[in-house]
């Protein structure tokens, strides 16, 4: 299965998970990771949002509760959509819709209520709480992680590539960075242009 996860780019988990479906039609091919529970219980694995206990415990969950594992699985989409829109109204500057920011308060505020203080093997730290019996508890650190973005000065730092529209945190030192990686998205819209350039002279 891990082929499938040829083109997933690491960052921030909210910037992951919204970046594990391709959202702009225009780009082929036009793909979503999560094409079922399984799949999407592989990607929380592959992104290291959960350990491997976490996997056999959630596929089996599944399996013992198809209906269940269903109902978790549209809830993450529910909150991938809402994420999307969110994120993409901050990049471009604008104001993100009530609706889904309600959808992701009353994720968040869920999550929360899973969120404790405790000893862990690097000392005192956070930990999630309860999670035997839900299938959807991988939504907590994503939740969370949103929300945290969306309430910090890096919120001014998400960008949707010029190219293939994935989200991306520019680290840039002047904060003008239109692509995901200027290794290929930014040489692709570059040797675009030369293209463009040529044609012009030529025509
Ligand atoms: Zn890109």
């Amino acid at each position: 299965m891990n082929d499938i996860y040829s083109f997933v780019k690491y960052g921030d988990p909210c910037l992951d998970f919204v970046n594990s479906k391709v959202w702009n039609t225009r780009v082929q091919p036009f793909a979503d990771l999560f094409v079922d529970y399984e799949h999407m219980v592989h990607w929380f694995r592959h992104l290291s949002i959960i350990d491997n206990d976490a996997v056999n415990r959630l596929l089996e969950g599944a399996i013992n509760n198809p209906q269940a594992a269903q109902k978790a699985f549209d809830r993450i989409l529910k909150l991938r959509d809402a994420n999307y829109h969110i994120l993409t109204a901050i990049a471009h500057q604008e104001v993100p819709s009530p609706q889904d920011l309600e959808i992701l308060n009353s994720f968040y505020s869920d999550a929360m209520k899973h969120r404790q203080v405790a000893m862990t093997t690097e000392g005192m730290g956070w930990i999630w709480v309860d999670k035997v019996d839900k299938l959807d508890w991988m939504l907590w650190p994503i939740a969370y992680s949103t929300a945290v973005i969306l309430t910090s000065e890096r919120a001014l730092r998400i960008r949707e590539c010029n190219g293939c529209y994935w989200m991306f945190m520019d680290t840039s030192r002047n904060g003008l960075r239109r692509w995901c990686d200027m290794k290929t998205c930014g040489n692709r819209a570059k040797a675009h242009r030369h293209y463009e350039r040529v044609k012009a002279t030529n025509s």
